[in-house]
């Protein structure tokens, strides 16, 4: 929905209680679905800054005695979204929940990239009606990328009628109004915006954790890759401006935060929509690296856009860790232009070689797509060969599924389930045996863990990571828990290191 759809919407929602839902009124007039079409034009409007958030006089208490719940599926993105949205309804006076039965409103912040995390938000919609019967004052909200997609919208309008807000990614500052509208009104309140974005800044957060934080650097995504929904779901690429970002981080650190990740759907674009200031990612990162914090990680690169002066940055190290997840998707130029990842196998291997000449430590991750339409058995062993010739540490591998309303939904899936899985099969025991032999490698070694916490199967365990983020386990004490310390590895396994705690490192020292 556009801003002029959404005004117009507005007007003839206008708040009627006690009214029965009807919901045939939506497709006759006031509902206007989020349009992939819109989502896909990426016009020359300009960028619109707003550092003024706040919470209308009108909302403030609105949440007293009431408690919120909120479902993340998905990536680090949607998971800092969810604290945003926590920041906000704590600031309109609700109290957070561990329990949907114990909450008055249920948000489930939705994922969009895979089919899995669909069918799971539409399984727990179904357990969902049932606490809505039995307590009908339970307000149910469904947001995040589903809510982006006009499917989406319509088959919870058609088959869900029992929830109460659909909002979508552009959406979320708009959450006071949203409720308000969802408490005053007995119809579905539906807010998705196909626009291109704005950045909001001021927003309120409620982070969970105090040693690790999520910053965003950028939101959106340009780069179309065509198995991909998320430059639909997430509006046009789009940069917070430097300053903001850098005095986020060291209001992160100076409240003792230890490790931050940027976050960006492609964080190397970062930068490039700026018209009066000549800064890109690599002069964030390098600013950053004054900043006295101990780590800096960002996620996710985009090999396309990863420049000469981001690995001359990098290579300088300090809080700039030695670990790049850097997504290649596949090993043959021919898929990887089918998929529009625009660039091809040897200028992947090239950027692996300048980034390994620059910082030989470093540790490499990626993303693989296994069974995308057309892909042979040669280029499936093109992905394999690359997978060596790399070295990567460690990779998430999928098998392709399509996602509605992208140019691949429209190829034909033509690999068989067996040949994928088959394949999927393949590379995993090559990822696990590239795995094993980098966590090997560490036996012997002394290295800097940031410590999160006791290990989920033994509380007599600690467990953090290291530097090129490896989860180490060892003996230690409660203290330690949020500080960096130095363990000597005596153990590893495929996916994890043990090793024995030498002494507290206070600080690191930061160039
Ligand atoms: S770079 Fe490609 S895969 Fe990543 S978010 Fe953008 S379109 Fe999706």
């Amino acid at each position: 929905m556009n801003e002029k759809q959404r005004l117009e919407s507005q007007q003839v929602q206008s708040p009627e209680k006690n009214k029965e839902k009807d919901y045939s009124k939506y497709f006759q007039t006031v509902y206007m679905p989020p349009s992939l079409k819109d989502a896909r034009r990426r016009g020359r409007e300009e960028i619109k800054y707003h550092d003024d958030f706040d919470i209308d006089e009108r909302f403030k208490g609105m949440g007293n005695g009431r408690k919120f719940y909120i479902r993340t599926y998905g990536c680090q993105m949607n998971e800092h979204d969810t604290e945003v949205m926590a920041g906000i309804f704590m600031n309109l006076g609700y109290q957070p929940t561990e329990t949907v039965e114990d909450a008055d409103v249920v948000l489930m912040n939705t994922c969009a990239i895979r089919e899995n995390a669909e069918n799971k938000v539409f399984g727990e919609l179904g357990h969902l009606k049932h606490l809505k019967m039995e307590k009908p004052d339970l307000l149910l909200g469904v947001c995040g990328c589903m809510a982006q997609q006009e499917s989406v919208v319509n088959r919870i309008l058609q088959k869900h009628p029992f929830v109460d807000m659909i909002f979508g990614t552009h959406n979320i500052h708009r959450l006071p109004e949203i409720l308000n509208e969802a408490y005053m009104s007995k119809e579905m309140v539906v807010e998705v915006w196909s626009k291109e974005g704005d950045v909001i800044e001021n927003l309120p957060k409620v982070r969970t954790g105090n040693i690790k934080a999520w910053v965003n650097i950028m939101y959106g995504c340009d780069k179309f890759c065509t198995y991909c929904i998320v430059p639909y779901t997430r509006g046009k690429e789009r940069s917070r401006r430097p300053e903001d970002i850098i005095q986020e981080v060291r209001q992160l650190a100076a409240h003792g935060y230890k490790e931050i990740t940027l976050l960006g759907q492609n964080v190397n674009a970062y930068g490039k929509d700026f018209e009066d200031i000549d800064y890109r990612f690599g002069d964030l990162m390098d600013d950053l690296r004054k900043v006295d914090i101990p780590r800096v990680r960002f996620t996710t690169s985009h090999p396309r856009d990863f420049d000469d002066h981001l690995i001359e940055v990098l290579a300088n190290k300090g809080n700039l860790v030695e670990h790049i997840h850097l997504p290649v998707q596949s090993g043959s130029s021919a898929m990887l232009k089918i998929m529009g990842r625009k660039y091809t196998r040897e200028h992947y291997l090239e950027l692996v070689r300048k980034i390994k000449q620059a910082i030989p430590d470093v540790s490499l991750s990626t993303d693989i797509i296994v069974g995308f339409p057309n892909e042979t058995d040669e280029q499936f062993e093109e992905t394999m060969s690359l997978y060596r010739e790399v070295g990567f540490e460690t990779a998430y591998t999928f098998i392709y599924s399509a996602r509605e309303g992208t140019p691949a939904a429209k190829m034909k899936d033509n690999v068989s389930m067996e040949v994928k899985k088959e394949r999927l099969q393949r590379l995993n025991a090559l990822v696990n045996d590239y795995s094993r032999k980098a966590m090997e490698a560490h036996k012997g070694q002394i290295v800097e863990v940031l410590v999160e916490g006791e290990s989920k199967n033994n509380p007599e365990i600690l467990s953090g990571y290291t530097r090129k983020n490896k989860l180490v386990n060892f003996k230690g004490p409660k203290s330690a828990i949020g500080n960096l310390v130095q363990v000597k590895i005596t153990d590893a396994k495929t996916w994890t290191l043990n090793g024995e705690m030498i002494d507290v490192k206070e600080s690191v020292e930061v160039i």
